[in-house]
Order: structure tokens, then sequence, then C-alpha cells
């Protein structure tokens, strides 16, 4: 049993989608293109699942963020790709691939052959079993990372109102849930190793600033230390979190996001990996010529640090995945991948952006006990790094512009007096 397609993307995820647009743009033709995807529903925008998806009132649910609404583009419902002559293969897990033969196997006994393939396959998030603590089974265990989590997040949420809920990490997962369980009248309290919040990307400063924020609405921190066990009651639902240093929680709910790791191992011994995965050029074209890999799952050179990294975000997945389609149908025309990193997160009426670089140090302006709030990061002598709480549209380009020329920077003091007016005035 087997198919051939001329493109195959493999994973079904943000990058997929934004793929599939392009495709259609530059002209591929009925019956070249597949994709293979495990989740069961076509393409949707992931970072809706720790937003709008947990609301209580008037939640989004699917079709209405199918990529590609994220980007104020087409959305993209099954039909429309019946209609381009894309054949999506759903709720289908690819179990091994040769790369040199051009074959993936499914689960399901079908062998897909391609002229060449892009590896979309994301992350799974990290289980805690793989530290050592036991019961992500639990019913009231959730992670967060696709439509099934979030569908039983709500279930959990819905059925344990007033509750108790912990909330395990404090990175992305763990802020935006912290504060979705908050809005559906939980009583949160959160728990990490680090000293604080977000600590891969915020400074000191301005994590304090969102966690008295959070104080404000009743969630509680307990920082330096991380799970030790669970305790469950006969029907095996977590009833409370031990911790390392002692402390007991009562728990009706228990919310895990303790990072991720790239789904790469389908690859391991056939393509060059890097910084955890899929190592590509600037045309995100892995070590095998017909092969490129985008989104969560590769590691490609970000010219504006001049070195290769691995990006966890929506943007950088949809814009690797337009450049690989650029870069396979027209491979002489195809510049390197200039790419401007950027994140961004929307908790309460929070909503902040972040571009470039936090290396080097930072300087921090704004006013700290109002609504706007920013920072910059100098490496160097020179400005790598910008982040603005609450700003407008030209603000947010402002600080992309300005991180993206690098500008000298020589007297700090100057620059935090000068604050937004600095990115402003370039
Ligand atoms: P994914 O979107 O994860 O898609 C991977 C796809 O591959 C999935 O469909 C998966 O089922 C499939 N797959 C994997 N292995 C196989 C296999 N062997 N066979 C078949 N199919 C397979 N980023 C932001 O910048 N801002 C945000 O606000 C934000 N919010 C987020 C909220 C949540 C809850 C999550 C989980 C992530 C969020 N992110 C956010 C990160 C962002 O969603 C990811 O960076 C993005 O989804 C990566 O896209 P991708 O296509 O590389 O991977
Ligand atoms: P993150 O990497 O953002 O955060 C994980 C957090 O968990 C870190 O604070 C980490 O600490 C901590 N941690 C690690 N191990 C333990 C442990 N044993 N006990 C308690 N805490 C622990 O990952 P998330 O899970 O929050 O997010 C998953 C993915 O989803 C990421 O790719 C993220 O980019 C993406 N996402 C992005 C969003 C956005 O961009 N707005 C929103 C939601 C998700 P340490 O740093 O010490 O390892």
């Amino acid at each position: 049993m087997g198919r051939a397609f001329v493109y195959v993307i493999l994973g079904g995820g943000v990058a997929a989608g934004y793929a599939a647009l392009e495709f259609t743009r530059k002209g591929v033709a009925p019956g070249e293109l597949c994709i293979i995807s495990e989740e069961p529903v076509a393409p949707y925008e992931r970072p809706a699942l720790s937003k709008g998806y947990l609301l209580p009132e008037a939640p989004s649910r699917l079709p209405s963020f199918h990529t590609c609404v994220g980007a104020n583009e087409e959305r993209l419902s099954p039909k429309w790709y019946k209609e381009h002559g894309i054949e999506l293969v759903l709720g289908t897990r690819v179990i091994s691939a040769d790369v040199r033969r051009k074959t993936l196997l499914t689960a399901a006994g079908e062998t897909i052959t391609f002229k060449f393939l892009i590896i979309a396959t994301g992350a799974r998030a990290l289980k805690l079993e793989e530290f050592g603590v036991t019961g992500s089974d639990a019913p009231n265990v959730c992670y967060l990372r696709n439509l099934a989590d979030a569908n039983r997040l709500v279930d959990v949420m819905g059925s344990r109102s007033g509750g108790n809920a912990v909330v395990i990490g404090g990175g992305y997962i763990g802020m935006e849930c912290a504060a979705s369980l908050v809005i559906n009248k939980m009583n949160v309290t959160m728990v990490f190793p680090e000293p604080h919040c977000m600590a891969r990307l915020f400074s000191p400063r301005i994590a304090a600033y969102y966690e008295e924020f959070y104080k404000s609405k009743g969630v509680q921190f307990v920082k330096g230390t991380v799970l030790s066990s669970f305790d469950f009651d006969s029907d095996g639902q977590v009833t409370s979190v031990n911790l390392r240093d002692g402390t007991q929680l009562p728990a009706d709910v228990v919310v895990v996001g303790i990072g991720i790791r790239p789904n790469t191992s389908l690859f391991e011994g056939q393509l060059t990996v890097d910084k955890g995965g899929i190592k590509t050029n600037g045309k995100m074209q892995t070590s095998n010529a017909s092969v490129y890999a985008v989104g969560d799952v590769a590691a490609f050179p970000v010219k504006l640090f001049g070195e290769t990294r691995r990006l966890e975000h929506v943007d950088s997945a949809r814009k690797s995945a337009i450049h690989a389609v650029a870069s396979i149908l027209d491979p002489q025309k195809a510049d390197e991948f200039d790419y401007l990193p950027f994140f961004y997160s929307r908790v309460f009426a929070f909503s902040w952006q972040f571009y470039g670089d936090n290396a080097g140090e930072v300087v921090h302006f704004g006013d700290f006990s109002g609504s706007r709030i920013g920072a910059y990061w100098v490496s160097k002598g020179h400005l790598v790094g910008s982040f603005l709480e609450g700003g407008t549209k030209e603000e947010y380009d402002a600080i992309a512009l300005a991180t993206k020329l690098k500008p000298a920077v020589e007297d700090l003091a100057k620059l935090e007096e000068l604050g937004l007016e600095f990115a402003l005035a370039i």
C-alpha cells in the first residue's frame, strides 16, 4: 500500500498551515502536496489553546482558529485543502522515515513517497516522569500541547470550579494557564525552581511587575523548589502535591508546563542535529538536500546573532515555513532566511512583545507602577533586544526595527532616560 507526492509536509501544526498557503500562492498543482498529521484536525493556530480556548465565556473553538488567521490571512478549512487538491492525511502518525529512499511509513502501514519533504513535527511536552515523578496519567493532571489536552483541561476546570489549582512551571504555559485558571475562578498556586517567573526571558524587575499583578489576583508563588510526588484518592485523582522543600499543596487540578522536546526522533542518525533540533541552512534545508525542516523542530542560522538557534514560537514557525516553500520552489531566487526573533504573550489585560535576544545588560524604562513598561538589552555596545508591555502597533514596530538595526549604545543611563523615545527616533 502506498502513495507518492512531489511535496510532503510531515506534521499538521502551525508551520504546515502556513507552508500550504504559500505552496498554493506559488502555484502547486492538485495532487502534488500532502500533509500528514497525527492530529485529527486541519492545522490550527496553537497559541489559541492557552488563551481564547480556556475562557469561561464565549471560548474560541474550531473552525474559527484554523491557520492562517493568526497572521490575518485566509482561514484554511478542510474544504480549502480539498478545493486546492491538497491531500490532508489526518489522525495518522508516521512511525519511521527513510530520507535516502524518500519514504515515510505510517502507523496504518502505508508508505508515502516524496520528492521533497518538509519536517514540521513541532515538539512534545516534557513529562514529569522524565524528572522522576509519577502520576502524569491521573485524570486531573493536565498538560497543554494539542486540542485533546486543551479539551481535557477545559473539562477538568469546569468540574472543579472554585477549587485549588497547582501550576507546575513558571514559563509560558505556566503563566498563561495560571491566568486562565484565575479567570475560571480557581485558587492558583504556581511552583517553579527559579527565583522568578519566565526566568529565561524576563529580568527580575519585569518578572516582579507581572508577579505582583498575579498576586493581586490571588495567585500564590512557591519558588526555588520542585514537585517530588503526588497523593492520590481511591479513584486515582491527585489530591495534593508534595514539594521537595516539604510543602504540601492541596490540589483539585494540576497543570504542568515544564518545557518541550522537539520531535526529531524519526530523523536522528539520518540528518544532522544541533541545539536539540534538526539543523538547517539559511534556506531551511537540512543535511539532505531534499529535506527541509521548519518551526519548533528546526535549528537554523539566525543572521542577526551569527549563530544557529532553535526557536519555539509561532512567528518563527510561520515565517520559516514560508521561507522553506520559497526555497524549494525557486532555489536560485531564495535568499538566506533573515529572521528577527519575536516572542509575545497575552495574559489578563496584559500584552507584551519581545524582539531579538535578551543578552548582555538590561536597561528598564517606563512606569513600573503603571501599565506601560519596557526594557532594552545591550550587548557589546549594541542594542540586541527590546521588550514592551502595552504598546501600540507603531511602538512595537519601532522597537522591532531598532532591534533589527542593532544601533550602537554608548551611554546606558541616556538610553534609560530616553526609554521608548530611543526606538521611536530611529
Ligand atoms: P506544531 O504546531 O506543534 O505542529 C506539529 C505537528 O506535527 C502536530 O500536528 C503534531 O501532531 C505533528 N506530528 C509530530 N510528530 C508526528 C508524526 N510522527 N507523525 C505525524 N504527525 C506528527 N508561540 C508564540 O509565539 N506565542 C504564543 O502565544 C504561543 N502560545 C502557545 C500556546 C500553547 C498552548 C502552545 C502549546 C504553544 C504556544 N506557542 C506560542 C508556541 C507555538 O504554538 C509553536 O511554536 C508552534 O506551534 C510551532 O509550530 P510547528 O508547526 O513547528 O509545530
Ligand atoms: P518553558 O520552557 O517556557 O517553561 C518551562 C518552565 O518550567 C521553566 O520555568 C522551567 O524551569 C520550569 N521547569 C522545568 N522543570 C521543572 C520541574 N521539574 N518542576 C517545575 N518546573 C520546572 O516551557 P512551557 O512548558 O511553559 O511551554 C511549552 C512550549 O510552549 C514552549 O515552546 C513555549 O515557547 C510554548 N508556548 C509559548 C507561548 C508564548 O509564546 N506566548 C505560550 C504557551 C506556550 P528551567 O528554566 O529551570 O528549566
